[in-house]
């Protein structure tokens, strides 16, 4: 980490540093000057100091930014659906491994993943049915809860000692949690909340696309003097591979040097948010309703015809906002992104927010009473008229059919 030095030698204590520091960071005591917690590293004590006696010291560099060549390899981070053995791989590390093959294809170099947790005897067997080229397993009692401080630490030695040149992880909660500390102990940059990785394979550099200034430009991100080039990747923007039969794949059990363990933070309790939303990203059917549907009573159709297709319930932020629905089900560029294979969207106009959250759905259905809905544009079909009228006779049509296959 980079530090305030005080070279007292030179310092003749006239104090203008002290007036000049914009945070209290600075102050006399027992006659020297020293330098507190408030320090953010701004530089304006160093710039005012007529004797020179004060320096910002930089981190000494790794040899990773020095020699970028020496950075070879694609990695996913690999998450659970839970930490004890018999967990699932979360949906968006599928959709990194297919990306991520294809940005290793594109660099001529080797696709790699990495789990961490404890109990991970059958995640080998279950990842080795992707195109991948090496697991990383870390197997480790310290490892069974998620603690953001120790899986950075891991993550930071094992890449420090490996070095990809491309990391990536799901922007999941975790992810978001872990992924920056790995980046501030790697000395390196992170772009959070991708929705679109590409490589310029000429010079070697990840472009990094994620929506910027509230979604109303796209930008194009690059790191190109550190490695690894690091990205947290919204979930349901990439499509997922789906697995082959077992291929030889090189497992590294890996265990990092030191202790673990976190002095910090502590685990107390787990409680499980009762909200729907966390089936949301991976439900195969969902059914929003949005400002059209009028009120929270409203919803009541809407979970029925979620019910009948077998389905979950999600909202537009008009409805969110509205109290009609949890923050959990909200469907959009500041909500989740979803991929199911059917999306049925009542009474939502199809602003390009709430778009950018359901567009990759495979079968898009509209319910809309205006015609010229921009909802129209992306839907497969669509039902012009009123929801409260359209949907009772779909969910007749549904059980009705549903009847006549059970005879
Ligand atoms: C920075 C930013 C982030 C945002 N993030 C999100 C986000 O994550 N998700 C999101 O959804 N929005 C988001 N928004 C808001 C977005 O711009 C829209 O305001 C919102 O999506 C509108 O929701 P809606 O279409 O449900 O409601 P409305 O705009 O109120 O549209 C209601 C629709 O229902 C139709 N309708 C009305 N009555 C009926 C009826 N009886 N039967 C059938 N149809 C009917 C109307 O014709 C209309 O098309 C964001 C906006 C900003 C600026």
């Amino acid at each position: 980490m980079s530090e305030l030095r005080i070279i007292h030698e030179k310092c003749t204590l006239c104090e203008r540093c002290v007036k000049a520091c914009p945070f209290d960071a600075l102050r006399v005591c027992d006659g020297l000057l020293r330098v507190g917690e408030e320090c953010v590293l701004c530089g304006a004590c160093v710039k005012i100091c007529p004797e020179a006696a004060l320096e910002v010291e930089e981190p000494v560099r790794s040899d990773s930014v020095s020699d970028l060549r020496r950075w070879r390899g694609v990695w996913v981070v690999v998450e659970l659906s839970g930490e004890e053995s018999g967990a699932g791989i979360v949906p968006v590390s599928c959709e990194l491994i297919g990306r991520g093959r294809r940005l290793a294809d594109a660099l001529s170099t080797e696709l790699s993943v990495v789990v961490m947790g404890h109990g991970l005897d059958h995640v080998a067997g279950d990842l080795c049915r992707f195109p991948l080229d090496r697991i990383y397993i870390v197997d480790h009692e310290e490892l069974k809860d998620f603690i953001s401080e120790t899986h950075a630490a891991v993550l930071s030695e094992l890449a420090g000692e490996r070095k990809p040149e491309i990391l990536l992880c799901g922007a999941t909660a975790n992810g978001r949690a872990f992924f920056p500390r790995t980046a501030a102990l790697l000395h390196t940059g992170l772009t959070a909340d991708c929705t679109g990785l590409e490589v310029d394979s000429r010079r070697r550099v990840l472009l990094q696309t994620r929506p910027a200034f509230g979604g109303n430009v796209m930008a194009t991100i690059e790191c190109p003097e550190h490695r690894p080039q690091m990205a947290t990747v919204r979930p349901g923007v990439m499509a997922r591979p789906d697995p082959g039969d077992a291929r030889d794949v090189e497992v590294v059990a890996w265990q990092p040097s030191g202790a673990l363990g976190c002095r910090r933070v502590q685990l107390l309790r787990k409680t499980v948010q009762q909200e729907g939303g966390a089936n949301l990203s991976e439900a195969d059917v969902i059914v929003a309703g949005g400002g059209g549907v009028g009120g929270a009573e409203g919803f009541e159709i809407i979970a029925e015809l979620a019910r009948a297709l077998g389905g979950v319930v999600g909202a537009s932020r008009a409805a969110v906002d509205s109290g009609w629905a949890p923050y959990a089900a909200q469907i959009g560029q500041t909500g989740r992104v979803v991929q199911p294979r059917l999306y049925v969207a009542c009474g939502i106009s199809g602003a390009v927010q709430h778009l950018v959250g359901m567009q990759s759905a495979e079968t898009i259905v509209a319910i809309n009473s205006d015609p010229g809905a921009p909802i129209f544009e992306v839907a497969d079909f669509g039902f012009v008229g009123d929801l409260r009228a359209v949907i009772p006779r779909l969910i007749r049509t549904i059980e009705d059919d549903r009847r006549k296959k059970s005879r």
